[in-house]
């Protein structure tokens, strides 16, 4: 049998004593702050076992993570009619690129850049005022957790608006475009608050039991099971902007990165992961997380091509 506690034990250990952490994300002022030392890493199993390591319990901000969450919540509210106004392929640039939507008539690539969650936002909206969309995702990712101490961080959110100012270039592209239908400050108000949620590495890794158990925590179905599978496929193929490939190449699980230094990774059937360092590498994904999830899969022998996966 697997000695999860201890490979998981042994990881924390050796990223202690790597020399490589990668850069803290120095664009949002509240980021900038973070100690680069820090790591936490969180494996919660499908019988409900948690193993934790290093700063697993500390809260840090989830950035992009939260575009899972979202594009969860808008496939509920709209269903597949999403797809008009959002796509499916990695983008193979930068989180905050613009350039694709010049050509792409301002259709983002996909939901897991910062054009894509800003379109998913707007679809939220279409529903409900920012202050409801802003209750909801709280609401949904507590009851994910099944933990009512998640907050957002109103500075982090402050500072995005602060200093989003490529985020309000994509948003008025796309409505150039006719493709965001709310006002810009109100989209990207909403947007913002998403990605200023808090949580720790255990919190993350509670909130994605809904996607290692084919839609569904404890009995209660949050999505579909097509619908689990497709969010996985979308994380697989997307999930760290043009580090994607690699991402899928090294670990061969989906994950969904942050520049706050996160990743949600999921093993279907086995495993929701959720690993913290906060230095990034160049592509904007965390550097240590990335080997972390890289020596978890080769020990663990967990990838969606193994083929004794359940
Ligand atoms: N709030 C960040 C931004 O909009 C999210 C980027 C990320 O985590 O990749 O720039």
């Amino acid at each position: 049998m697997t000695d999860l506690a201890g490979i998981v034990a042994a990881i924390a250990d050796e990223m202690r004593w790597e020399g490589q952490r990668g850069v803290v994300a120095s664009y949002i002022p509240p980021l900038a702050a973070v100690p680069a030392d820090k790591f936490g890493l969180a494996l919660v199993m499908a019988d409900g076992a948690v193993h934790l390591a290093g700063d697993a319990d500390e809260p840090f901000s989830v950035q992009s993570i939260s575009k899972v969450f979202a594009l969860t919540l808008a496939l509920g509210a709209v269903g597949d009619q999403l797809w008009a106004r959002v796509g499916r392929e990695p983008s193979g640039t930068a989180f905050n690129s613009i350039v694709q939507l010049e050509t792409e008539h301002g259709i983002p690539r996909n939901p897991f850049i910062n054009a894509g969650a800003i379109v998913v936002c707007d679809v939220l909206l279409g529903r409900l005022r920012p202050r409801e969309a802003i209750g909801q995702m709280l609401r949904f990712v507590r009851e994910l957790a099944g933990d009512d101490a998640i907050v957002i961080d109103d500075d982090v959110a402050r500072a995005e608006q602060e200093t989003g100012f490529r985020n309000r270039a994509l948003a008025n592209y796309m409505r150039s475009f006719g493709n965001l239908n709310g006002e810009v400050e109100r989209v990207l108000g909403t947007y913002f608050h998403f990605c200023a949620l808090a949580m720790s590495c255990r919190q993350l890794a509670l909130a994605g039991r809904y996607l290692m158990n084919g839609g569904a925590v404890d009995g209660h179905r949050i999505v579909t099971e097509n619908r689990a599978r497709r969010i996985n496929a979308l994380m697989m193929s997307c999930g760290h902007y043009d580090n994607s490939g690699d991402f899928a190449y090294r670990i061969g699980l989906p994950g969904k990165s942050g520049v706050g230094g996160g990743i949600l990774a999921i093993a279907p059937g086995i495993a929701s992961i959720a690993v913290w360092s906060p230095g990034l590498n160049a592509a904007g994904n965390s550097q240590l997380g990335q080997l972390a999830l890289e020596r978890l899969a080769q020990r663990t022998g967990w990838s969606v091509f193994e083929p004794r996966m359940p």
